[in-house]
């Protein structure tokens, strides 16, 4: 089969070592993919968001199989696109239609669903300009600190935990009345503040049934210790040691299995990867957010764990037939660090020469993110870089493998967290 994976991080590039692997992969193209993925398959030079490219694409390279990474195509509906092309009937999607993407598009679609399927989350309203009185008013009677949230995609800034009431008023009425986020804060949603410890679990559904693919931890701080701005993430962890058995039991029955049966009972067309973004209060788990794609880095653990054919499983779940199929991962830890440009999540500069990145073993596997090709040289062409994922019995074990190898690898101003894992 040939497949069109779309995107260009490092989540793409651990999606295509993984399928590249599969003995059902006949061709891979990647769009627009980085010198990494260039390594599993063959780069094309379209946008994910480039509909009309990625259509030519399926029928020049009788593609059987699309992959979209990122959010930001299904989003904007690639899905029904591709669905409404009567030559294109045969293609398996992995990815949800644009209705059921709203799940992250949209934070108060997501929080209507899971007041619905009565999936835990935190107590919330939402507010427009039209209701912006009441909404003062609700913000004033909150606990604090009190949680607002841009109801559309706002590039992982749109969400402020503010600490006194009137900088949540004074916030509330820069999304609401002053477009501080454009149109995603046209709507916002006001919610109680949770106090505990996050992780990140994974599905893939034919949209009826699922697998349960290796949770992981991310690390967003820029600073050790977790301090400084969020960014896209700073490294993962798989498995989370506080994730025992009994807590993934009540993840599973209280929030994996409501929601795949909430997709179903509303006919969402939803054949894809599911994010829980959750948070572990006490001993329960709540939902803070909904993704429709795999996360990044934490695919960069979860793909290297996970022993299944990875192709067989998203062709199952193109087809509707997930139900039976068993997951097999590797039991030891994996860890990723991720290698930032100078300044990041700030300005940054790009273009620096890469140096050193040696080859992947099976114990020690470099990913590229923000890497492009320049005269036959890598060079740096994004905040986060490369990651280098490791096992190990112990996470300190995984982590310190990640470390010896990036000691090797050098670019201007190369920054890297030494501490990811560090509270197990
Ligand atoms: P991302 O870009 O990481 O997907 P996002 O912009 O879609 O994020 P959320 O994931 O909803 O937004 O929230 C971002 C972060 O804010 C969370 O990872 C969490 O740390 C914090 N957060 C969100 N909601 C709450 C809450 N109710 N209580 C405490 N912290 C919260």
């Amino acid at each position: 089969m040939n497949i069109l994976l779309l995107g260009s991080g490092g989540r793409e590039h651990a999606l295509a070592w993984k399928m590249a692997q599969s003995p059902l992969c006949d061709q891979l193209f990647i769009a627009p993919g980085n010198p990494g993925t260039a390594q599993c398959g063959t780069n094309l030079s379209f946008a994910a968001t480039d509909f009309a490219a990625i259509k030519q694409c399926c029928h020049d390279k009788g593609i059987g199989l699309v992959v979209i990474g990122p959010e930001e195509p299904l989003v904007k509906g690639l899905v029904n696109e591709l669905k409404r092309d009567a030559s294109l009937q045969h293609l398996l999607i992995i990815g949800p239609d644009q209705h059921a993407a709203q799940l992250e598009g949209s934070k108060a679609f997501a929080k209507a669903f899971m007041d619905r399927h009565n999936i835990p989350t935190a107590a919330y309203q939402e507010f427009t300009a039209d209701n912006y009185e009441a909404g003062v008013a609700y913000i004033r009677q909150q606990q604090l600190p009190v949680v607002l949230k841009a109801d559309g995609l706002a590039a992982g800034k749109g969400v402020l935990i503010c600490t006194t009431h009137d900088e949540a008023v004074s916030e509330f009425e820069q999304m609401v009345r002053q477009a501080k986020f454009g149109a995603a804060s046209s709507k916002v949603v006001v919610e109680a503040f949770l106090d505990g410890i996050e992780l990140s679990v994974f599905a893939l559904t034919d949209g009826k049934n699922y697998v349960l693919l290796p949770e992981a931890k991310d690390y967003k701080r820029i600073g050790e210790g977790d301090t400084g701005l969020n960014t896209g993430g700073m490294g993962a962890v798989s498995p989370v040691p506080f994730a025992d058995k009994a807590f993934m039991d009540k993840v599973i029955t209280k929030v994996v299995k409501p929601t795949i049966d909430g997709l179903a009972a509303e006919a969402f067309d939803y054949k894809g990867f599911v994010f829980f973004g959750l948070i572990k209060v006490g001993d329960e788990p709540m939902v803070i957010e909904y993704n429709c794609r795999m996360g990044d880095p934490e695919t960069e653990v979860v793909m290297p764990r996970l022993q299944n054919d990875l192709v067989e499983l998203l062709v199952a779940a193109g087809k509707g037939q997930l139900e039976g199929i068993q997951i097999q991962h590797d039991p030891r830890f994996a860890t990723t660090v991720m290698a930032v440009s100078g300044g990041y999540p700030g300005d940054y500069a790009k273009g620096f020469v890469v140096d050193g990145l040696g080859e992947n073993t099976a114990d020690s596997l470099l990913f590229h993110a923000g890497t492009t090709t320049k005269e036959g040289e890598v060079v740096t062409s994004g905040g986060r870089v490369l990651c280098v994922t490791s096992f190990g019995t112990t996470v300190a074990e995984a982590v310190a493998k990640s470390r010896e190898r990036l000691e090797g690898v050098s670019f201007e101003g190369m920054y890297y967290r030494k501490d990811i894992g560090y509270e197990f």
